[in-house]
């Protein structure tokens, strides 16, 4: 595994590094949801259900079956990159039991903690993930108004866990077991403590 560039950083000097970090990590995320849609459009994309979260990566075409190859060639040439796409390859040849993050070719070190970030890199990094998700046919339910800095932890965590990637179909994933004792939204974003009371 490859030291990300943030972490070789003075954690005051490092502002700038992160910055330059995030957007490489935000393209990369972008070209993985690209190859997904490529080999297999999200099944609520083709469903025709609206969402924030099913607007296809920029690059991609309905009918763009055989342009992988020129596209993949033409993108810009990254180590890092290119291991990425060899493992989803790899993955889309087989079937795949592993955590999310295999599923997804990333590794959970590849994304800087909570303290690391700013508020802006959070939102962005959070809405990258709930993309990936949806491209991979993964829904996450929270409340509407949950913070990213309170789901972005969640989904990380979630991520380490085994998952089954579905071509066809579609898996909703929720956090708050309706358990207010065990809930990770505040009250204030979640409704689990009313539900309970009703
Ligand atoms: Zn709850």
């Amino acid at each position: 595994m490859i030291t990300p560039e943030y972490q070789k950083q003075e954690p005051h000097k490092n502002t700038q590094a992160m910055e330059k970090y995030i957007q490489q990590l935000l393209y990369d995320l972008e070209q993985i949801m690209l190859q997904r849609w490529r080999a297999c459009p999200p099944h609520y994309f083709q469903a025709g259900m609206p969402s924030p979260f099913l607007m296809p990566s920029e690059g991609w075409e309905e009918e763009a079956g055989e342009d992988v190859e020129a596209e993949v060639s033409e993108a810009e040439s990254d180590l890092d990159f290119d291991l990425t796409i060899a493992e989803m390859e790899r993955w889309l040849e087989c079937e795949h039991e592993g955590s999310m993050f295999s599923a997804f070719g990333l590794e959970p070190e590849q994304f800087p903690p909570l303290d690391r970030l700013s508020d802006e890199q959070v939102e962005g990094l959070t809405f990258a993930l709930l993309r990936l998700w949806e491209s991979f046919n993964f829904s996450a339910s929270f409340p509407n108004k949950t913070p990213a800095r309170i789901l972005y932890p969640l989904l990380l965590e979630r991520m380490l866990e085994g998952c089954m990637v579905l071509d066809d179909g579609h898996i909703g994933i929720e956090f708050c077991e309706y358990d207010p004792a065990t809930c990770p939204f505040e009250m204030t974003y979640c409704d689990c403590r009313e539900f309970m009371t009703r």
